[in-house]
């Protein structure tokens, strides 16, 4: 459903009489968490929705975004690492959700708008970063969750600025992965886009809703027909990614 901001509430409350649940994205996210009756812990660190049911007649808000990004991963980053996030957006904050559970590592946020950075960094006891530079320095995991890149061409920054070996997850998803995937790899580094998260939080839902988890693979069919879920998406940080 395309429902815009001034209409949302109206939506839900017909979702609600009719006893549906269902996915949310930009830019309601925020909102829904002030609609629902009762959040997750998840969405309550999160401050943001992106999935919602009824328990009885009680609106539940979850945020499997953050479930869906560690899922991505694979494995946690190890301890005394560190990891360069860029954005600070509600992308941003489910990464940080999902990476202050890996004990020991060391996130700096950098964001366009440094005083957002700073108060989503404070959230989460992660580091807002003035420079990119600082961001990057010594990290062994890059993650783009700004939207640059949503036009298939720009990237957040150029490839060279990686550190050695660090990989990469653009949360940017696109036909033909990212502009910004496509050379990080061809540079040598082990990169996914934002498809396996979106499936991934896609999973999470489901099995929200009915209580069970889904087909993932007819899911990855759907979605993206011509990938190969084994070998490129999910081979893992931590396992391989062709
Ligand atoms: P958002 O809340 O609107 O935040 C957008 C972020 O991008 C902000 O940090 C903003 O910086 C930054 N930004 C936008 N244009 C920029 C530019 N030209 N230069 C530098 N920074 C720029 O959006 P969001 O919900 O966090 O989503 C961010 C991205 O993540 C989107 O592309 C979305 O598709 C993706 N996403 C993917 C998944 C997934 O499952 N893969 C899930 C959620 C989101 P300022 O604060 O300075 O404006």
């Amino acid at each position: 459903m395309d429902v815009t901001p001034d209409a949302l509430t109206e939506t839900l409350r017909r979702l609600v009489a009719e006893g549906a649940a269902g996915n949310v994205t930009v830019p309601h996210k925020e909102n829904m968490a002030r609609l629902c009756d009762r959040l997750t812990p998840v969405a309550e660190r999160v401050g943001a929705v992106n999935t919602f049911w009824l328990d009885e007649s009680t609106l539940v808000g979850d945020n499997t975004d953050v479930g869906g990004f560690a899922a991505a991963c694979n494995s946690p980053v190890a301890p005394g690492g560190r990891v360069a996030l860029f954005g600070a957006g509600g992308a941003a904050a489910a990464v940080l959700a999902a990476t202050a559970e890996w004990p020991g590592v060391d996130v700096r946020v950098w964001n366009r708008g440094a005083e957002r950075a700073r108060v989503l960094a404070g959230r989460f006891s992660a580091r807002a970063v003035a420079t990119v530079e600082e961001a990057l320095d010594g990290s062994s995991l890059v993650v783009n969750a700004t939207s640059i890149g949503l036009d298939g061409v720009s990237q957040p920054i150029d490839v060279a600025r990686l550190p050695q070996g660090a990989d990469v997850i653009d949360l940017v998803y696109g036909p033909n992965e990212t502009a910004w995937v496509r050379a990080a790899r061809a540079a040598g580094h082990r990169a996914i886009d934002g498809l396996p998260m979106l499936i991934e939080q896609g999973a999470l839902a489901f099995e929200r809703w009915f209580g069970m988890p889904p087909d993932r693979d007819a899911m990855w069919r759907a979605a993206a027909p011509d990938r190969n879920r084994f070998t490129r998406p999910l081979g893992g940080l931590g396992g391989s990614i062709e």
